[in-house]
């Protein structure tokens, strides 16, 4: 199955007798610096370990800043930085380092011991497998698999070839169709979300995924295959909130929460999931920095009342399937084909670690930031131009990921706006007290009881950043220059008030160049087809005449 080459002859374990001056050295993290997955002190570890029954906390060790690991650009984390030759050799517990020479060093599983780890070393194409690699008097050595969050994390093997990234995908697709029934748009973006979790460390966004369904809907079955392919994953039903944090902070996993709305302190793991979505937001407990950082796969009975966690999450919606042809995901063949496939996701990985970056997709202007950040992520990876335009297409279609609404004064406002700049071709200028008619027009429309004075929305309008205003004897003009218009239409189309501009009479969004521009003029689900008519219907009468 694999092509691992050149493992080495295990060496002699070291022994843990370490020299701990570059502990004292790195006893601070820096609170500036997100910390990195990579970089642990040995010697730290084992200071620490006595504490491990008391706290969970206590086992978090902060990175060691001249250990001499991490990426090359950054130059503390560098080779060469400074160490104590003078008192030999220093060991260092590592699980990834992209070492100054550009070779890569992964925590593997043991190939011939599952229990056990090693290190998968990658240099100009070739992969060996070492217990410790020995470079400019640094020793590095595998985290063992001691840890009980590292026991159950899900390790590659093997490293082995793989024909193309569509050939990659396409098997990931197939084996996820074999054990779950997901329509086809649904199956490209799990697959897309597996690749990019093996890159997550070069992002600054990770991609959260949502599945939303009812009991035996099999979101539990997805989870779990999706756990045999996401590099380092994590399947977790329940956990304390200080593991949660021990673990992304250490491991940087592909956290796969099952049943997230039953899990205890549901609120502050909610909490947790909507700052780990971004590298840079850490807290700081007892002194010490922690981060939440990383993939995640989140399954609901129903997506949770919290927009701005849905913002964050592509959206699987799972329906029970009365298909019998399905696989279960511990069924040895599937198992088989996930190890294949992680096998070739890790080469990938070393492949193009240093290459993958999130990059904008063409014309991904007009999705909200948060979609678009879930855009970046999932098609970072794989860079297949066809492959992003369909991704793209399906975020624009409004399917896909929640966007967090307008609160309706503001709401209100711009689809006032909105629809009056397309009264007529020439409109450069608005009465404020117009607008201010036609925003209490919509909010009544809304069902709002709320009506709003000419000041407030002078003041909603300059929070959206139209802020041209001037006093004439008739009161204020709001003046809109091309640019507000242009900024108005990409508002419009991102917060999908689109439904605005069939309400009134006007010009029509295929002869505005504008709405073209934004693609106002495609029908997205807020927009009701052309002669489409809303009917309030009493359906206990219609049930009961
Ligand atoms: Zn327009």
């Amino acid at each position: 199955m694999a092509t691992q080459t050149n493992r080495l002859a295990k060496a002699i374990a070291p022994k843990l007798g370490r020299k701990l001056g570059t502990r004292l050295k790195n006893s601070h993290s820096s609170v500036n610096a997100p910390v990195r997955e990579s970089q642990r002190d040995a010697a730290n570890k084992d200071a620490e370990a006595p504490e491990q029954t008391n706290s969970s906390e206590s086992r978090i060790v902060p990175p060691a800043e001249n250990a001499g690991l991490g990426h090359c650009s950054d130059a503390k984390h560098a080779f060469g930085a400074p160490s104590n030759k003078s008192e030999g050799d220093s060991i260092t517990e590592i699980d990834f380092a992209e070492l100054k020479d550009g070779t890569l060093v992964e925590l593997v599983e043991d190939p011939k011991n599952p229990s056990g780890t090693c290190l998968a070393v990658w240099k100009d194409g070739e992969v060996r497998f070492v217990d410790r690699l020995e470079q400019d008097g640094q020793v590095l050595v595998p985290v063992s698999r001691k840890d009980e969050v590292l026991a159950r994390l899900r390790l590659p093997c093997a490293v082995s070839r793989y024909e193309s990234v569509q050939v990659l995908l396409c098997r990931l697709e197939s084996l996820i169709s074999q054990c779950v029934a997901v329509e086809e748009t649904y199956l490209s973006v799990l697959a897309d979300f597996v690749l990019s979790t093996w890159f997550v460390d070069r992002f600054e966004i990770a991609p959260y995924l949502s599945v939303v369904g009812l009991p035996q809907s099999g979101k539990t079955t997805l989870l779990k295959v999706l756990s045999l392919v996401c590099r380092r994953s994590l399947l977790i039903a329940d956990i304390t909130l200080a593991s949660f944090y021990q673990a992304c902070t250490r491991f940087l996993p592909t956290m796969l929460i099952d049943e997230a709305g039953s899990i205890r302190s549901n609120r502050a793991l909610r909490h947790i999931l909507r700052s780990g979505a971004t590298r840079d937001v850490l807290a700081v407990r007892r002194n010490r920095t922690f981060h939440s950082f990383g993939a995640k796969v989140i399954s609901w009975l129903e997506p949770p009342d919290d927009t701005a966690l849905s913002s964050r999450c592509v959206l699987i919606p799972m329906f029970e399937s009365k298909s019998t042809a399905l696989a279960r995901a511990d069924e040895p063949e599937v198992q088989e084909l996930a190890a294949q496939l992680q096998a070739q996701l890790l080469r990938f990985r070393f492949e193009n670690y240093k290459r993958v970056k999130p990059a904008p997709v063409p014309r991904d202007e007009h999705l909200r930031p948060r979609t678009r950040d879930l855009l970046l992520a999932l098609t970072a990876a794989h860079t297949d131009v066809q492959r992003s335009q369909r991704l793209l297409k399906f975020f624009e279609s409004g399917q896909g990921v929640q966007t967090e609404p307008l609160d309706p004064v503001p709401n209100a406002v711009l689809r006032a706006l909105f629809s009056m700049v397309h009264l007529h071709e020439d409109f450069n200028s608005i009465w404020v007290s117009d607008l201010t008619q036609q925003v209490n027009v919509f909010l009544e429309l809304e069902g709002e009881k709320l009506r709003l004075p000419p000041r407030k929305v002078g003041a909603v309008l300059t929070s959206l950043g139209f802020s041209s205003r001037t006093r004439t004897n008739s009161g204020w003009v709001l003046s809109l220059t091309r640019r507000d218009a242009e900024k108005l239409h990409q508002l419009t189309a991102s917060y999908g008030v689109d439904r605005a501009m069939r309400s009134f009479r006007g010009i029509s969004p295929d002869k505005c160049p504008l709405c073209r521009a934004a693609g106002l003029d495609k029908k997205g689900p807020a927009l009701a087809p052309e002669g489409t008519t809303t009917l309030k219907v009493n359906l206990r009468k219609e049930l009961n005449p």
